[in-house]
């Protein structure tokens, strides 16, 4: 199977997880102050270490110790002294930081955080997949459960997925999983290699769609446009890049970080935003003379924001959640991690 183009209309994902709804923020400017001083001070008494995504509220973001994307945050919770690591994240990231820090004390604020796109697949998939091509190397996102990533050889990151499709011998197949907008723009920066993909979705990027992005350049012909490989409209743009009805002067494909590095290092003055509004937080602070505009501002994770600035300090003040996977699964799933965390160091 070529594939050109996503196909139009929602992914036939396998499972849907339940969207939790999104709660507002009411804290005072002066109450969230207090909340994040009483998380350092906790934090302290507890020997614990506070990461958060760069999809966190603002508030929760501004109380870390250390904020990034999956792969950064993974390798903070690898090197971390702290016996305690509270995730403000999502469920399969704190089980990441569980497996590789087994020793420590990994604490989920809340329980609804999940992921979609990982909800897209189970091990049993993975390893009828891998039956129906014996010999491929199963290559995995990150957002995986831990359960999926025991049956992986490999996993990335948005980050990392070329680095670790290049260490793959050219003459073995690859199947990439779970998402499927990653997958189909690493079989195009790679079309000499065998990738099959799986047809899972993150429900948050899906919905970035080629239209909206481009009204949005319309709207702000001076701005460049950072878009990451998630987004629905991702796969869509390379191939209009393809056809010549996308001008690619001023756009950038690129990871999280990737997109916090341009927003900094770029001369732009003005960026558009394709992917989880939240990571405008960060690129607010780190290149606070610059504009940023969200590409579509209903770009929201409803399990991202399931965690509050209240939850993490409930978190370190109750001990709760506390995130653990049983050991032969940690075991398996760790090769796959180790092999992701060790490349590009
Ligand atoms: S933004 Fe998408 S991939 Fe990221 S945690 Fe939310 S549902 Fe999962």
């Amino acid at each position: 199977m070529i594939l050109q183009n996503p196909p139009d209309g929602p992914l036939p994902l396998p499972r849907r997880l339940e969207l939790p709804v999104i709660e507002p923020t009411t804290e005072s400017a002066e109450q969230i102050a207090a909340l994040q001083r009483e998380i350092r001070r906790l934090a302290r008494e507890r020997d614990a270490v506070v990461l958060a995504h760069n999809y966190q509220r603002p508030e929760v973001q501004d109380a870390a110790d250390f904020v990034g994307d999956s792969l950064g945050l993974s390798r903070q919770a690898a090197q971390t002294p702290a016996s305690v690591i509270v995730f403000a994240g999502v469920h399969f990231m704190a089980e990441t930081a569980a497996i590789l820090s087994p020793g420590k004390r990994v604490l989920l604020p809340d329980l609804r955080a999940g992921c979609s796109l990982a909800a897209t697949i189970t091990p049993e998939d993975v390893r009828r997949w891998k039956g129906e091509f014996p010999g491929y190397i199963a290559v995995g996102y990150v957002n995986t459960t831990a359960e999926v990533k025991a049956e992986l050889d490999y996993c990335c990151t948005s980050g990392n997925v070329l680095d670790v499709i290049d260490a793959i011998p050219a003459d073995k197949g690859i199947l990439f999983l779970p998402d499927f907008f990653l997958g189909a723009h690493a079989r195009r920066m790679r079309p000499d290699r065998r990738i099959e993909v799986w047809m899972g979705e993150c429900h948050v990027h899906r919905g970035i769609r080629a239209e909206t992005l481009n009204a949005a350049r319309v709207r702000h012909p001076e701005a460049d446009v950072l878009v990451h490989p998630e987004c629905g409209c991702a796969g869509q743009l390379i191939y209009e890049m393809g056809q010549g009805d996308v001008e690619p002067e001023g756009l950038h494909i690129t990871s999280t970080e990737g997109m916090i590095r341009a927003a900094t290092e770029n001369a732009a003055p003005k960026f558009i935003v394709a992917t989880e509004t939240g990571i405008m937080h960060r690129m607010r602070q780190m290149a606070p003379t610059k504009q940023f505009i969200a590409a579509d501002p209903e770009a929201v994770c409803a399990y991202m924001k399931a965690i509050t600035i209240t939850g993490v300090r409930d978190s370190l003040t109750l001990d709760q959640h506390h995130i653990t996977v049983p050991p032969e699964i940690a075991a398996r799933a760790r090769g796959a991690i180790d092999r992701m965390v060790a490349l590009g160091r």
